[in-house]
């Protein structure tokens, strides 16, 4: 099986928004490497925001 780098995160498997957050690339899942016989572009929404209010 072939694995190609992935773009989004440029191999590296993390990714860091404009406020200097790190977290793990999405799309390959911290790998750094995605199957091209995978399709990547799944439209399964991701739950899991609800905890996103502010504390204090
Ligand atoms: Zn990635």
């Amino acid at each position: 099986m072939q694995m190609i780098e992935c773009t989004t995160c440029a191999g590296s498997g993390i990714l860091a928004d404009n406020k200097g957050w790190e977290y793990t690339c999405s799309d390959c899942f911290g790998d750094g490497k995605i199957n091209p016989n995978h399709e990547p572009r799944s439209t399964k929404a991701q739950s899991g925001n609800e905890d996103n209010q502010l504390k204090n």
